[in-house]
């Protein structure tokens, strides 16, 4: 691993952190922490304002090359910006999944056209995606996706649903992996297709989740449509996309999301000074394994993000993930130990409640979603320790 941070990258710490503070202000003071986890539904069309006014200084896609219209930044700037972003309060983006997922891949295994089509308005904050993957039989075993595609008149006419479809209610655009391949079985015959949200054939309704929010939906499709261009790689041949999707997700923005980690766990401990927990050795070792937690997370994702960006997952990604769910997991055990009985207490119940009882909530699907534990676990059985692969059906 090699990160330094030179004068130059300190004075451009400065530029986001400056840019941050006059900008993060007047009525878009109101969005500062706000928007994540178990709070994404709040403050939506604030916030996508604010993601057309970072565009408008281009403070989106700033990993993205410039050929692309990001800002082409170094991985230390965009460590810095992820950083002071979060530093700052910056509210949960809008824009994450096209930025962080399908613009990549459009990127990678797109064509010309598709890059000038659909490239442009995720960088202007326009256009907002989601992922539409996961079904009703589909989630670890994502090969048995049965929503189906056939072409009719020049366009993909699409029919089946998809779940968990995270923030489809906003969005303008849902990737779709559907067979389009009669009969075809597991990774064959699989394509990633482009759907535009906004028409009568879809239908998306929203699933309540203990947090009391709709985060995520269901997603029914019932002849939508979409141009015949909008597929990205070839037809029957989405898996590889789809899984490229997946590598990219590992994103340098996850040191932004271990600022957003740390400054969870300054609340916790301001909480522990003020209401006298901190004097409990119990609770004082766990906020210590947190904090120790925090800086092993950071240095595997240092060495993690320092490899060239490729649409393969390093094997540091799959520790990660787990170490970082399990550790966000067990900081919401510990936040509501930490508040005592003041967790319990919601200012009109059921379901007004305060950030780390949200957090204490949502945090259990961090270990679920882009791949649950379980799955994590098989893969580095397979591929890091080569043991036997589980048998396939
Ligand atoms: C908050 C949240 C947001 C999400 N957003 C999206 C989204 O935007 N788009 C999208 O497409 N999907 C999304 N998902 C879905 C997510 O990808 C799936 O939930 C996940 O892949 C698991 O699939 P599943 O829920 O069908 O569970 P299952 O695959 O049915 O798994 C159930 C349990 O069995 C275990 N299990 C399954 N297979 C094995 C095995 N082979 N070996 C050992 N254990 C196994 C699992 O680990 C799990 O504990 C989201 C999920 C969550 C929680």
């Amino acid at each position: 691993m090699d990160l330094n941070f030179s004068k130059k990258d300190e004075t451009f710490r400065r530029t986001v952190a400056d840019w941050m503070k006059s900008n993060l202000s007047g009525r878009f003071a109101q969005l500062k922490g706000r928007g994540g986890p178990g709070d994404e539904h709040s403050l939506h069309d604030l916030r996508h304002e604010w993601e057309k006014r970072m565009a408008e200084s281009r403070w989106t896609c700033v990993g993205w090359p410039k050929e692309d219209g990001g800002r082409g930044l170094s991985i230390e700037q965009q460590v810095i910006f992820f950083e002071e972003y979060a530093r700052a309060g910056g509210p949960g983006r809008v824009g994450h999944i096209g930025e962080g997922l399908v613009g990549p891949t459009i990127s990678t295994f797109g064509n010309d056209e598709q890059k000038k089509r659909f490239l442009p308005p995720i960088v202007a904050g326009e256009e907002l995606w989601c992922q539409g993957y996961s079904e009703p039989n589909a989630g670890s075993d994502l090969a048995n996706v049965r929503t189906k595609a056939r072409l009719e008149n020049g366009e993909w006419v699409i029919d089946g649903q998809k779940t968990w479809t995270s923030l489809a209610m906003h969005a303008d655009w849902c990737f779709v992996l559907c067979r389009t391949e009669e009969d075809s079985k597991l990774h064959r015959g699989l394509s990633y297709i482009l759907v535009p949200m906004r028409q009568s054939g879809i239908t998306v309704r929203p699933i309540m989740q203990m947090t009391g929010t709709s985060e995520f939906n269901e997603v029914y499709f019932d002849g939508a449509r979409t141009a015949e261009d909008n597929i990205v790689g070839r037809p029957g041949e989405g898996w590889s996309v789809a899984m490229g999707t997946l590598a990219f997700e590992r994103g340098v923005s996850t040191l932004g999301q271990q600022m957003q980690f740390r400054n969870e766990l300054d609340a916790i401990i301001d909480i522990a000074r003020q209401n006298g927990r901190d004097r409990d050795p119990m609770i004082q070792r766990r906020l210590v394994d947190a904090w120790i937690g925090l800086k092993a997370m950071r240095a595997n994702a240092l060495r993690m993000l320092s490899r060239p960006a490729a649409a393969e997952l390093p094997r540091e990604a799959y520790i990660y993930k787990i170490s970082w769910s399990i550790w966000h997991r067990d900081l919401g055990k510990l936040a509501m130990d930490v508040l005592g009985p003041d967790a319990e207490i919601g200012e009109d119940v059921p379901y007004d409640l305060s950030s780390l009882q949200r957090l204490f909530l949502f945090v259990r699907a961090d270990t679920i979603y882009a791949g649950t534990n379980q799955i994590q676990r098989n893969i580095i059985a397979e591929r890091a320790l080569g043991m036997p692969k589980e048998p396939r059906r």
